[in-house]
């Protein structure tokens, strides 16, 4: 039976057109690495890159490099990552800060520029900081946070959204693909019902971003935040990026009046005056540094597109669901993400009681899955460095583990 399995996997992986791209990665000692939905591996050119800035940009050009371009960089590359993951033209899109506090100044942004809704909808299974945020912005501007309760199974319904807008809602928050099971919202469907209502719309797109095609102009999303660790592979604390659809530009202000969102950083002037634009989400001195792995990391996400990423997704998270069914089901685990491909993101989430317990063995045996709150191990393969005898090999561990667990 197991057999069948891994002649299928094999297969598969001789079938894989994205397969060479593996080879890109820094070798990991890891036998199965199944956390890319987390942490993203880092590329082989990323090290070189790293260094030759370090040695010639930083090095050499030392003060220089800011006007050298690295001034330009978080809008030089927040519109190359709208080309290659975003369906944002340019323009609109900026990379910078944390997606925390991105979140922040977008949200703080939106229900200002609707001062006469008192309201904000978001749901109670959104990621916690999305949640923390909100609640931040509700105290200090009197606003009502209006919770839709979603499956954490699933994820949020249009039908909810449409049961929960009003003409007192200034914004609604969701992420495009749930953090817990991988829900795949529906992202234009959600965006109209809002719209009718007269709401902004603010997308949460760290699980979705370099993994499920994005077509933020075409789906008529106003504002969206994400990070670029997770599929994007920027390393630990890379910066996020922030959207702002172009109509909004100048109508919606940041609460972070930096210098560096400022019309003339440079003249050091008395008073601050939004520079036209994206650059007005800026604040202060953007990471540099950290951004260096970007400008690999979108090279090869181009090169692979975002249309054979997310086909690889879908065969990755189908092999996911079959291991799960035929050695994980008899012994108790349940999946608790959606098998319909159209609302599945790019992880399977599965459940049973005690599963915290089998973390530290399953790393102990070089197998590294996530481990989320109650009872969840999440199996997110991320398409451009996981093999499907990869995905084969960790779940035979997790089953021969679980099967030991009394
Ligand atoms: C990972 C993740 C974040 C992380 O935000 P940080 O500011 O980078 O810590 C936020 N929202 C969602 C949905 C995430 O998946």
């Amino acid at each position: 039976m197991s057999d069948a399995l891994l002649a299928r996997a094999t297969d598969l992986d001789a079938a894989d057109p994205l397969a060479p791209f593996r080879a890109r990665f820094v070798p990991t000692s890891a036998v199965s690495y199944l956390d890319g939905n987390s942490l993203g591996r880092p590329l082989r050119s990323t090290a070189e890159l790293i260094d030759d800035f370090v040695r010639g940009q930083w090095g050499g050009r030392l003060i220089r490099g800011w006007t050298d371009g690295w001034l330009d960089w978080p809008l030089t590359l927040g519109d190359r990552l709208g080309a290659v993951a975003l369906g944002a033209a340019a323009g609109q899109t900026v990379v910078a800060d944390s997606t925390t506090v991105l979140l922040y100044k977008l949200a703080r942004a939106a229900v200002d520029a609707r001062p006469d809704r008192r309201k904000v909808v978001l749901d109670t299974d959104n990621f916690p900081t999305d949640r923390y945020v909100l609640e931040g912005i509700a105290a200090e501007r009197g606003l009502t946070l209006v919770w839709i309760e979603t499956d954490p199974v699933t994820g949020v319904h249009p039908e909810q959204v449409a049961a929960a807008v009003d003409s007192d809602t200034a914004l609604v928050l969701f992420s495009h693909v749930a953090y817990r099971s991988g829900w795949l919202a529906d992202v234009p469907e959600i965006n109209r019902i809002a719209h009718a209502a007269g709401a902004l719309t603010l997308w949460d797109l760290c699980h979705s971003v370099g993994s499920v095609p994005i077509r933020l102009d075409e789906w008529g999303v106003d504002l969206a935040v994400g990070c670029s660790y997770k599929y994007l592979n920027g390393g630990p604390g890379a910066p996020a990026f922030a959207y702002l659809r172009r109509e909004l530009q100048g109508e919606l202000r940041q609460p972070i009046q930096g210098w560096m969102g400022h019309r003339a950083a440079f003249e050091m002037g008395p008073g601050y005056e939004a520079a036209p634009g994206a650059r007005a989400l800026l604040s202060g001195t953007p990471p540099i540094l950290a951004m260096v792995p970007m400008h690999a990391n979108l090279d090869m996400l181009a090169e692979a597109g975002i249309e054979a990423v997310r086909a690889k997704s879908l065969l990755l998270t189908d092999f996911v669901l079959d291991l799960a069914d035929e050695w994980l089901a008899p012994l108790g685990v349940e999946v608790v993400s959606p098998r319909e491909p159209r609302r599945r993101g790019g992880h399977v989430t599965l459940r049973r009681a005690g599963f915290e317990q089998l973390l530290e063995p399953l790393w102990d045996s070089g197998v590294i899955p996530d481990y989320r709150r109650p009872d969840g191990l999440r199996i997110g393969p991320a398409p451009l460095s996981t093999s499907f005898t990869e995905v084969y090999r960790g779940l035979a561990v997790l089953r021969d583990l679980a099967g030991k667990q009394p």
